[in-house]
């Protein structure tokens, strides 16, 4: 591979913060309740206001797994004083986690069984996914992975040989998804040495990273992250993950347009949740800002039925329906592929457009 298209040095803008200033983003995260509402200018007991009763001691136990969590930066695309904006619904926990419906389960993928190595999940014939980290920058409420062990599955030193031994006896892989948690969460030494050792598989051509980390902390696309990714002798792939127009500020715009500079492939994948995007109007400017940052809209999956998160759910028929309008309002590039993970296929399922009740399109 040659190096940068464009030296990253020489490319003059107004910002003068394009080298690391990230890490007292990553340690000063908001990680309770009353600081969220002193930021967003809400009463202390807005949570009760959005969802009715709530059950604090519940909530408590549950949380204490998966706590809140989320990156200043992300509170401030927040609406001021809206206690059901879109953004805020995706990080607050609620009493709704706690309802247990049929249906939703701890490991809606079954990814314990695609787990042939301890820190591989191999599911798809030409690639496989290491989570290298259990830690995210910000904890969505609806993630599939909120269950997941990861202190059985993440990889330690001498883990690494079986990795590499295990992907050199599957010829037909070429292709590392450094995922998580999220890999974007890691120091830039451990994230660089991962690098390395992938690096030095000879079959390895690709290596996609996926992370919500240049949503929730842009600036985690620093210099110094852009010039390893980009001298990389494989082709770096960033999936990022947004699922609302408004995650998209011109600082995000901005960090992943210099991304793209530096060479790295830019995708997103979206979740349809329920009060926050199931609108056509909503994808469509969210695949219109993607596209000004220079990122294409990958995916847009239907929810995992994880348990806790019944009340993002939305069904396939309104799924199907959302999606024929997305279809009329973008250019073909900029609709997402509409799927679900099916526990045992060998590829992302695409939903059936034609097999849904088409009488909600003429509504
Ligand atoms: C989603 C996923 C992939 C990537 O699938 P693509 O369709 O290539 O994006 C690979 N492995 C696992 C286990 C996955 O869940
Ligand atoms: S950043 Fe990704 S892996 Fe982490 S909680 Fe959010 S959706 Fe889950």
């Amino acid at each position: 591979m040659p190096n940068l298209p464009i030296q990253l040095t020489n490319i003059t803008d107004d910002n003068p913060n394009w080298q690391s200033n990230w890490k007292s983003d990553f340690v000063n995260t908001i990680n309770d309740k009353q600081s969220l509402a002193k930021m967003l200018d809400l009463p202390a007991d807005f949570v009760e206001t959005v969802f009715g009763e709530t059950d604090e001691k519940n909530v408590g136990e549950k949380m204490s797994d998966f706590p809140l969590k989320v990156p200043q930066k992300f509170v401030k695309k927040m609406q001021k004083g809206d206690p059901n904006d879109p953004l805020l619904l995706q990080i607050l926990p609620t009493f709704a986690e706690t309802v247990q419906t049929a249906g939703f389960v701890t490991d809606p993928l079954a990814e314990k069984s695609a787990n042939p190595t301890k820190g591989i999940i191999h599911k798809y014939r030409s690639r496989v996914l290491m989570p290298i980290t259990g830690a995210c920058m910000v904890h969505c409420r609806y993630c599939f992975r909120q269950h997941f062990d990861y202190q059985e599955n993440l990889p330690i030193a001498d883990d690494w040989q079986t990795i590499v031994d295990y992907i050199e006896k599957n010829l037909d892989v070429n292709e590392v998804i450094l995922s998580g948690g999220d890999p974007l969460s890691l120091s830039d030494r451990r994230l660089f040495a991962v690098l390395d050792t992938l690096e030095n598989i000879p079959q390895i051509r690709t290596i996609r990273l996926h992370s919500r980390v240049p949503v929730v902390i842009p600036n985690r696309l620093d210099d110094a992250l852009l010039k390893r990714l980009s001298s990389s002798r494989c082709q770096i792939v960033l999936v990022i993950h947004a699922n609302h127009p408004n995650e998209l500020d011109d600082e995000t715009i901005s960090y992943l347009q210099r991304a793209k500079l530096a060479g790295i492939a830019l995708l997103n994948q979206t979740v349809l949740l329920k009060n926050i995007n199931n609108d056509a109007d909503i994808l469509a400017n969210l695949s219109e800002k993607l596209w000004q940052a220079g990122v294409l809209p990958y995916y847009l999956h239907v929810l995992d039925k994880v348990a806790g998160a019944s009340h993002f759910y939305i069904d396939d028929a309104e799924a199907v329906a959302i999606y024929w309008q997305l279809l009329a309002k973008c250019a073909g590039y900029l609709v997402p592929k509409l799927v679900r993970e099916t526990p045992n296929e060998p590829f992302k399922t695409p939903i059936n457009l034609y097999e849904q009740n088409q009488s909600i399109l003429s509504d």
